[in-house]
């Protein structure tokens, strides 16, 4: 079944996303991007390599690939967190050079203010963007009640959930208007029903506001779930491996992780990211579990 099926074998409606995606203005644009790094025993590693992308007005871009391919290096020059060796990234047309508001980042890690609470943590941005406190007050209880925590406005972040604290981190990136929201593996701590509540839940957050969302994330279903198109990156250098537009329509639904299109594309990804034949050791676990199901007679 998804064996056979090639993900890009699109149908019309799905080649007609893609060509209308395409005529969107262009919000992030990133060209001939190099980093380097310098060990501490002077060697020189490329984490990224040349990387060469486009992301459209509103998209949900997912970035997935192994471990060490620079996908958090990306993330950060994206940010404006961190410069890059060569090349250039541009929002809107415009160079990026350092954090702006105009980009909400949501890391893994747990990154609210511990002695602010809710409803503070979410005013934060805007005090800083010159709102008055009353304005900021009012538009971070707004948030607070969207984000379903209108009854935790006041706690604290060590009152909550993992889930409702990412939660929060969204509200308050998403409070300053960024045209871009920058998530680097930001329900990666959390438990797998945690997880999927939450990514039905940035879907609904993207369906109604108007923003474009770079993600990265390790998780192939996750990936496939949420993206309009998927970047997936090699390693030494990290560089771009495949650009994939996912052929599962939009809106999404968690009932279409068991559809053609989504289990064919999952597997292509699978396969660029882990070829076929290249780990030994899984190859040589699996003979294993063969000659014991065969010690004990045939049970298939
Ligand atoms: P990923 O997020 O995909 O796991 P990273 O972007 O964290 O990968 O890292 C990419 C490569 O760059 C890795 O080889 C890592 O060791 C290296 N690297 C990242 N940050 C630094 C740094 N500040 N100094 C030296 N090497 C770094
Ligand atoms: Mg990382």
């Amino acid at each position: 079944m998804s064996e056979q099926l090639d993900y890009r074998r699109q149908s019309e409606a799905v080649k007609d996303r893609f060509d209308r995606l395409k005529q969107r203005p262009v919000t992030l644009e990133v060209k001939g991007l190099t980093k380097q790094f310098q060990t501490h025993d002077g060697q020189l590693i490329t984490a990224l390599n040349q990387i060469d992308l486009k992301v459209y007005k509103r998209e949900f871009v997912c970035v997935i690939g192994p471990s060490g391919c620079g996908k958090s290096t990306l993330i950060r020059i994206l940010a404006g967190l961190e410069s890059a060796t060569s090349g250039e990234v541009l929002l809107d047309g415009k160079p990026v050079s350092k954090p702006g508001p105009e980009r909400g980042m949501v890391f893994q890690a747990y990154t609210l203010f511990p002695w602010l609470t809710v409803k503070q943590n979410i005013m934060f941005g805007l005090i800083e963007s010159g709102q008055s406190k009353f304005t900021a007050e009012a538009e971070a209880r707004q948030w607070a009640e969207l984000i379903g925590l209108g009854k935790f406005e006041n706690h604290y972040p060590d009152q909550l959930s993992g889930g409702m604290k990412q939660r929060v981190a969204i509200a308050r990136a998403l409070a300053n208007q960024p045209k871009i929201l920058l998530m680097d593996e930001p329900f990666g701590a959390l438990d797998a029903q945690t997880r999927a509540r939450m990514q039905a839940y940035l879907m609904e957050i993207w369906k109604n506001i108007d923003v474009t969302v770079f993600f990265i994330t390790h998780d192939l279903d996750e990936a496939v779930y949420l993206a309009d198109r998927v970047l997936v990156l090699k390693a030494n250098p990290g560089e771009v491996e495949e650009l994939i537009e996912v052929p599962v329509p939009q809106p999404r639904h968690p009932e279409q992780a068991l559809s053609d299109e989504f289990l064919a594309t999952k597997l292509h990804i699978e396969r660029l990211i882990h070829p076929p034949g290249q780990d030994e050791e899984e190859h040589l676990n699996l003979v294993n579990m063969v000659n014991i199901a065969s010690d004990v007679g045939s049970i298939l």
